[in-house]
């Protein structure tokens, strides 16, 4: 994986100029603690508007929360945009810090021959507002009672007399 240091300075400087001029608003949406198979990180939700329509970015930090520099943090970032789809996806994927999930899985090699792991604008756009976001941890759904039903007819099935 790499981290926000490293995507920062891959980034063409025409991209975060365009950064400063055309991101009009970043919204979180959710900041939460999280597991997946990279494993325990911290997962945000934006929506961030520039020229078009908003656009769903997605940040995971792994590593120690306790770090101080998060931009030096393991990195997994996903954004909606176009842009991201054609130059972004398939280099980060390449080093596990995102996921084919609007491109064809294929490397541009015209635009980005030697598959930079470089962000979009909106991505860009939402780096400096991380490391204000406080994550919460995810709630966990208490049990309805048919499933409380359920596991205890699953206890006494296998341990008689257990309930
Ligand atoms: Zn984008």
């Amino acid at each position: 994986m790499v981290s926000l240091n490293q995507i920062y300075k891959y980034t063409p400087a025409k991209i975060k100029k365009v950064t400063l001029k055309t991101v009009k608003s970043i919204r979180k949406v959710r900041a939460t603690y999280n597991t997946d198979e990279y494993g325990v990180h911290q997962e945000a939700l934006f929506k961030v508007v520039a020229t078009t329509i908003p656009r769903n970015v997605v940040v995971k930090l792994y590593g120690d929360p306790k770090l101080k520099n998060i931009y030096q943090r393991p990195v997994w970032v996903h954004c909606s945009c176009e842009w991201f789809t054609f130059f972004c996806e398939y280099p980060l994927t390449k080093r596990r810090s995102s996921k084919i999930i609007n491109s064809n899985g294929q490397a541009n090699r015209e635009k980005n021959p030697r598959q930079w792991p470089y962000a979009c604008k909106h991505i860009i756009a939402v780096m400096s507002k991380l490391p204000k976001i406080k994550f919460k941890l995810a709630k966990m759904k208490a049990p309805s009672d048919e499933e409380v039903e359920f596991m205890l007819n699953e206890i006494d099935k296998y341990i008689p007399g257990a309930s």
